[in-house]
C-alpha cells in the first residue's frame, strides 16, 4: 500500500474507533479539503465499485463513473467558471453565488474530495450531451440504472446523497451521485468536528470570495455540507 494511503486510512481509523484527532490536524484537513494528492478513489471503494459494476453488467447495465475523485484545484476551476458565466449573464455576486451551489460545491466542501463518491451512467444507453440531469432518470435512458442502483447499490456500500426527499436542504437532487458509506460516513464526522469551512475565504484565487462571509458560510455548512441523506450523517 502506498504511503498517502496508509496515511489515509490512519486518519479514518481515528473517527471508525471514536477517538479524537490530536496528531496532525493540518493534513487532516487537507485531506478533507481535496489538497492532498490521493488523485483517485480510494482502493477499497475501486473494489467496491467493480464488485458492484459485474453484478450490474450480469442483468445488462454498463456501470461507468462520470466523476470520481476531484482535487480542490479543478473544484476552484468549476466555481470560477460559473461565476465568471453568471456574472457576465447580469447575475450579482450573491445571485451568481446562490446558483453556483444548486449543483456544485465551494471548493473545499466537495464530497468528490474524498475519494468516496461517484457520479454514475449507464454507458450501454446512448445519451447525448449533458448525461447528469435528473429527467435522464426519471422516464428516461437511466430509469433502469436508477431502479437498479435503488435495490442493489447498497450491498456494495454505497448509498445515495443527494436524494429527493422534500426534508433535505443544500443541493439539488442527483440520481447519480452514490457514496462509498463505510469510508464518507467518518470522513463527515471528521469534516464536522474541524473547522474546515472557513478556511475556505482565503482562497484569493476564488473568485467571489469576499462574498462568503461568516454568515454565508454558517448556513452553507448546516443546508449544504449537512444536507445529506440521513444515513450518511451519523455520529
Ligand atoms: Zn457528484
Amino acid at each position: 500500500m502506498r504511503l498517502k494511503f496508509l496515511f489515509f486510512y490512519i486518519f479514518i481509523g481515528f473517527f471508525v474507533s471514536g477517538q479524537e484527532l490530536r496528531t496532525n490536524p493540518i493534513d487532516s484537513i487537507s485531506i478533507l479539503m481535496g489538497k492532498y494528492s490521493i488523485n483517485q478513489l480510494l482502493p477499497e471503494v475501486t473494489q467496491a465499485f467493480l464488485e458492484m459494476q459485474s453484478a450490474a453488467k450480469k442483468e445488462g447495465i454498463a456501470l461507468h463513473i462520470v466523476s470520481g475523485y476531484r482535487s480542490y484545484e479543478a473544484q476552484r476551476g468549476i466555481w470560477n467558471r460559473k461565476y465568471k458565466r453568471f456574472i457576465s449573464e447580469g447575475l450579482s455576486p450573491q445571485e451568481s453565488i446562490q446558483k453556483i451551489i444548486e449543483y456544485s460545491t465551494l471548493p473545499g466542501t466537495s464530497r468528490h474530495h474524498w475519494g468516496t463518491d461517484i457520479d454514475l451512467i449507464d454507458t450501454i444507453k446512448n445519451v447525448k450531451g449533458d448525461v447528469l440531469l435528473a429527467s435522464h432518470f426519471h422516464g428516461g435512458a437511466f430509469e433502469e440504472l436508477r431502479f437498479w442502483l435503488m435495490s442493489n447499490a447498497k450491498k456494495y456500500g454505497f448509498e445515495l446523497v443527494y436524494t429527493n426527499e422534500p426534508n433535505r436542504s443544500g443541493f439539488n437532487y442527483e440520481p447519480w451521485h452514490y457514496s462509498y458509506a463505510p469510508i464518507s460516513i467518518p470522513l463527515l464526522k471528521a469534516y464536522k468536528s474541524m473547522d474546515v469551512i472557513h478556511k475556505i475565504k482565503n482562497d484569493s484565487m476564488l473568485l467571489g470570495n469576499t462574498f462568503l462571509d461568516k454568515v454565508f458560510l454558517d448556513a452553507y455548512y448546516k443546508t449544504h455540507i449537512l444536507g445529506v441523506s440521513p444515513v450518511l450523517n451519523r455520529d
